[in-house]
């Protein structure tokens, strides 16, 4: 095996173990509606650009 392909196979596998990671958070808040607050990085995500809400 090159050293791309297992780079590639490595960069999958580290997907494939984010998406497992996230989609507990995910339901969470697809089920719940009420406010996490503001320390909640998924309802208030701080990476993006302020928005007018
Ligand atoms: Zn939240």
């Amino acid at each position: 095996m090159s050293a791309l392909e297992y780079a590639i196979g490595w960069v999958l596998v580290v997907i494939t173990l984010a998406l497992i990671v996230a989609t507990p958070f995910a339901l969470v808040h697809a089920r719940t509606t009420h406010d996490h607050g503001p320390d909640c990085w998924w309802c208030h995500p701080h990476l993006l650009p302020r928005k007018k809400r």
